[in-house]
C-alpha cells in the first residue's frame, strides 16, 4: 500500500478519468516501469502514481512525472 500523504486530485484526459497522486522520493521504495516509456523509475525518483477512480485499485500505474504529463500528446 502506497502512504497516503494527500494531494490527490482527479483528472481527466484524452483516455478517461484517473485519481493522481504525486510520490515524493522518500516514498518512492520501490523500482516501477513507466508505461509511458518503457524505462525503469528507481527508488528515490518523484514520480506520479495514476489509478482510475473505479474499480480495486489493480489498475494502478507508475509514471514519471514528465511521461505523465506527455500523455495527452501521444493518443
Ligand atoms: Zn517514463
Amino acid at each position: 500500500m502506497l502512504r497516503v500523504t494527500g494531494g490527490q486530485r482527479r483528472e481527466t484526459g484524452p483516455d478517461g478519468e484517473w485519481v493522481t497522486r504525486r510520490i515524493s522520493g522518500a516514498a518512492a521504495a520501490k523500482t516501477y516501469r513507466c508505461p509511458g516509456c518503457h524505462q525503469e523509475i528507481p527508488a528515490g525518483m518523484p514520480h506520479v502514481v495514476a489509478w482510475r477512480p473505479y474499480g480495486d485499485g489493480e489498475d494502478r500505474r507508475h509514471w514519471h512525472s514528465s511521461c505523465w504529463q506527455r500523455r495527452a500528446h501521444l493518443r
